[in-house]
């Protein structure tokens, strides 16, 4: 079992180190991660520039791959050869925050996972839904536990190469979570302002700014699930087609 580990908060962030250290219990673990924070990067593919990779040792003596492209970036690379044995299975995390309902279509995290599953590997992001006010040094302890769970449950069940997977888990012990749910995507409600500030010049520049994100917790999704205290794993798939749609547009009348 090789796992491959990225993230999108860069290579030296305490989540990955979190993630490498419980996936080295399930099996052979290699790093490729970006070289600074990409969060809310969305799913990138970078052709217009040259790409670098340099040797880096986390924390623990890790040896791992930094990369100046994004985290899809990293999982394209690290399938494509800069990893030379075979991937069997990529994760991407710890995130520090959720990423949950809309949020997948942002996140690094999320969008690193859907790279493994583009290139024929299956693919698990893993999140911390963290307060919004936390402290500098969230403990990623009981995540990687769930993590390391989850992986050994995917991996009993069988892996698809089609598998892909967001995780988000609630910021409590591993003892006071309520369990497991397979969940459905949620409806996230954003509470983002504009604000316009001026420069020393006289032109106007813009921040998006505003509260952070909250959701509507309805059963059976992914936010409601990390509301009960439950670890929310819902399946992805890259197929957006909207298919109750289909048949009924297709009674449009179109012109000839
Ligand atoms: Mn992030």
């Amino acid at each position: 079992m090789h796992i491959l580990v990225t993230n999108d908060d860069g290579v030296m962030a305490a989540g990955l180190l979190a993630l490498v250290q419980a996936m080295r219990q399930v099996g052979e673990v290699s790093v490729v991660a970006p070289d600074h924070n990409w969060s809310a990067g969305g799913h990138v593919k970078t052709l217009h520039r040259p790409l670098r990779v340099q040797s880096v040792t986390l924390d623990d003596g890790t040896v791992a791959l930094a990369n100046d492209g994004a985290p899809s970036d990293c999982v394209a690379m690290a399938l494509m050869g800069i990893v030379e044995e075979p991937v069997d299975l990529v994760v991407s995390g710890i995130n520090p925050n959720a990423n949950l309902g809309h949020d997948v279509t942002y996140s690094g995290t999320v969008t690193a996972a859907m790279e493994a599953v583009i290139a024929g590997v299956p693919g698990i992001a893993f999140s911390l839904v963290s307060p919004d006010e936390h402290p500098e040094e969230l403990d990623y302890g009981p995540a990687a536990e769930v993590a390391q769970e989850i992986v050994s449950t995917v991996v009993r069940a069988g892996l698809e190469k089609d598998l892909l997977l967001n995780v988000n888990v609630p910021y409590l012990q591993r003892e006071q979570m309520n369990g497991f749910m397979v969940t459905r995507q949620g409806l996230r409600v954003y509470r983002d302002r504009l604000e316009r500030r001026v420069d020393p010049r006289g032109r106007p520049y813009y921040w998006i700014g505003g509260e952070y994100p909250t959701g509507v917790p309805d059963e059976g999704t992914d936010f409601g699930a990390v509301m009960s205290g439950y670890v929310s794993i819902t399946p992805l798939q890259l197929d957006l087609t909207a298919h109750r749609r289909v048949d009924q547009m297709r009674d449009w009348q179109w012109p000839m």
